[in-house]
């Protein structure tokens, strides 16, 4: 048999490789070397106690943090080196946070196409398209002239993935996206997020609602002090856990009739 031949650099290649990431605030190291992949159109749900990472690991996936030591390639391109352009980095990766943040004073229209228009210099007609073609996705077209006051939590919410998805990314990060709305409005959120996932957005997101993470994850990581414990298919992470932390976490959630 012949040599190996080297694999072209775009086939099969994950979207996302973070190595032995590394970041420590004021001599507390929160993330102790982080390790994992996302592959091309599948959803990572980060799991674990609060206080164990999973918004740091988004924040310095999406550069808003710079880690300490490790590594994050996306698409292919180290983005933690010295030098690299962040706002054409973050152009290609949406990010939604717990909190919504819309602007009281713009529209919910202006709302979702200013950060696309400012921060990346698309012209008002393309980004107000756009912004209406996603905002009839997530059932919000009749808002678009509305403002931030008039929605619920759960609208401004969707209006915020819309403004995440402006750019068309090729990664969407979302943050306990759901933990600060009422009960009755998660479903339409989390609603969204799962049409998105069957339309092939490659996802990494962190969540308490474990019953969303099992349906609609491809991998759960579960993270403890800093590190990921394990990461597999939600299959094997809710029903067989191998670490001892993993099945101690996921009985609390069980006792808290979280599961
Ligand atoms: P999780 O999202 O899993 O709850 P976080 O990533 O928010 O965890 O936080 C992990 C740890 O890092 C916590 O102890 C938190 O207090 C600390 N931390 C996060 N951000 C900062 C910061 N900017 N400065 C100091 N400590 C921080
Ligand atoms: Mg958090």
């Amino acid at each position: 048999m012949s040599a190996p031949q080297m694999e072209p650099l775009a086939a099969g290649e994950p979207c996302l490789v973070v190595d032995q990431l590394v970041k420590t605030f004021d001599h507390h190291t929160v993330l102790n070397g982080i390790t994992l992949a996302i592959e091309q159109h599948q959803v990572l749900t980060l799991i674990g106690p609060s206080g164990s990472g999973k918004s740091t690991l988004l924040r310095c996936v999406n550069l808003l943090e710079k880690p300490d030591a490790g590594s994050i390639t996306f698409q292919g391109e180290c983005v933690t080196t010295d030098g690299v352009d962040v706002n054409r980095v973050r152009r290609r990766m949406g990010m939604v946070f717990q909190s919504w943040n819309l602007f009281g004073h713009l529209n919910i229209l202006d709302n979702v196409t200013l950060g696309a228009r400012k921060a990346h210099k698309m012209p008002r007609d393309e980004a107000e398209s756009k912004a209406m073609t996603l905002l009839s996705r997530v059932g919000l077209a009749d808002k678009a002239t509305e403002w931030p006051d008039r929605i619920s939590g759960g609208q401004a919410q969707r209006v915020a993935i819309c403004r995440a998805l402006i750019t068309d990314p090729e990664l969407l990060l979302l943050d306990e996206v759901t933990s600060a709305l009422d009960p009755e409005l998660v479903g339409e959120v989390l609603g969204v997020i799962r049409e998105l996932a069957e339309d092939g957005m490659t996802m990494m997101l962190a969540t308490h609602e474990m019953g969303f993470a099992r349906d609609v994850s491809d991998q759960v990581a579960f993270l403890h002090d800093g590190k990921v414990l394990e990461q597999t298919t939600p299959d094997v992470i809710f029903t067989e856990p191998t670490h001892e932390r993993t099945r101690q976490f996921l009985g609390r959630l069980i006792e808290a009739r979280r599961i």
